[in-house]
């Protein structure tokens, strides 16, 4: 927790309960969870929030590179907390997102790709995940 404070701080985000309350909520599982999902877990300590609420705390993490945002389905986006480079890989069987691992990607390391910079990479994989095979 303490790191989130100095995390949030930095990024001179104010601390708010909702605001902590919505970052807990994403790191504590380190999963990917839609923005519907987040307002279920903390709309019972915060009656008072709405969705709107919620969708804007993450909307602002992702701008101050705080929390993740990723479209592997069409319909929904998700958040997840942590935001170094990764790849994703979705199960069409069971739903879930998995993390994928990737060695350095020579044009990430060097932040540049013909000429271009890069500042964000998402690699989306779709099939059937090791579980369900
Ligand atoms: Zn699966
Ligand atoms: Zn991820």
């Amino acid at each position: 927790m303490e790191e989130v404070f100095k995390k949030l701080k930095e990024k001179h985000i104010r601390l708010t309960p909702q605001r902590l309350a919505v970052y807990e909520a994403l790191a504590r599982e380190n999963k990917h969870l839609t923005v519907e999902e987040i307002y279920g877990k903390i709309k019972k300590r915060f009656p008072a929030v709405s969705l709107a609420t919620v969708y804007s705390i993450l909307e602002l993490y992702r701008k101050k590179g705080i929390a993740a945002e990723i479209r592997i389905t069409f319909n929904r986006s998700c958040f997840e907390a942590r935001t170094d480079s990764h790849h994703h890989f979705f199960c069409r069987e069971c739903k879930k997102i998995y993390d994928v691992e990737l060695r350095p990607c020579p044009a990430l390391q060097a932040a540049q790709v013909d000429g271009h910079s890069i500042e964000e990479l998402h690699g989306y994989f779709y099939g059937i995940c090791r579980e369900c095979r």
